[in-house]
């Protein structure tokens, strides 16, 4: 298949609370998808679905199916931790540890044993800072705290954090809504270069946002999956 993940019939409650109602999409790898809707409609719940997040909620209860390269992710086998390694998470409030810069990208790297020596983990700070179009910034601070930097300077640091640990998947929970104008260019941007190596998926509430950086939507509406299709279709009037 030419799906990277395929989700079918998955419910979330929160207690009494139906929060996703049968969804069920398949997303393309190399891709960015964008879910939209209003406040309340189930996306960022169901974006944490898609690697376990939302099991760390006490009262949330996941069904139905969803498969990463055909493996399901929610087989009791499957450690989520690895599993959030390979599918990163970066939120909407930039959330650097409060440790030096390259401390916040090794941090992964070495809690997965990804380094054999300080060379090799140099090497992936390093390339993680790259990719995240962070290098020139932060290559003669890389002893300073991550928490200094400014906002933009942060999310993209996030970013780092998450390519450092090999990802395939990497999913963002409104990654611009706390930064201004420029740096949320910047980032998005960023997104579009990410696209060729990574399969992003990133919640907005922006219409304008999903058109400029995505290029499938989904449309959630009240914990259904009302649209989903090519966003050049769906922002295009007939
Ligand atoms: P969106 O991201 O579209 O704003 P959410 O996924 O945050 O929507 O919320 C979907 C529904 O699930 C809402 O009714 C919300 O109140 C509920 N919900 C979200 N998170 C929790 C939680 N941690 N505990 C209980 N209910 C929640
Ligand atoms: P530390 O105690 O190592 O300084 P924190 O207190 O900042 O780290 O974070 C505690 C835990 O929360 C971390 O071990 C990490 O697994 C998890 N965590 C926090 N933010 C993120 C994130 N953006 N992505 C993944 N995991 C996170």
């Amino acid at each position: 298949s030419q799906s990277k993940i395929s989700a079918g019939n998955v419910q979330v409650y929160y207690g009494d609370t139906h929060a996703i109602k049968d969804v069920s999409i398949e997303i393309r790898p190399q891709s960015v998808t964008a879910f939209i809707g209003p406040s309340g409609c189930g996306k960022s719940t169901f974006l944490r679905c898609l690697n376990r997040m939302n099991d760390t909620i006490a009262s949330s209860r996941v069904e139905g199916r969803i498969e990463i390269d055909g493996e399901n992710i929610y087989d009791p086998r499957v450690d989520p931790v690895r599993l959030r390694a390979k599918v990163g998470m970066v939120f909407q409030k930039p959330n650097p540890f409060p440790k030096s810069i390259y401390d916040n990208v090794a941090y992964g790297a070495r809690i997965h044993g990804l380094a054999r020596n300080k060379a090799e983990l140099d090497d992936i700070v390093a390339s993680s800072l790259q990719k995240a179009g962070l290098w020139e910034e932060a290559k003669d601070r890389l002893d300073e705290p991550g928490t200094g930097m400014s906002g933009g300077q942060q999310q993209r640091l996030c970013i780092a954090r998450a390519i450092a640990v090999s990802p395939e998947v990497i999913l963002m929970d409104e990654p611009c809504s706390a930064l201004d104008p420029i740096a949320t260019a910047k980032v998005e941007e960023l997104i579009d270069e990410l696209r060729e190596n990574f399969t992003i998926v990133i919640v907005t509430h922006s219409m304008q946002q999903a058109a400029r950086v995505s290029q499938r939507t989904a449309f959630f509406h009240l914990g259904v999956l009302v649209e989903e299709g090519l966003t050049q279709d769906i922002f295009t009037n007939p």
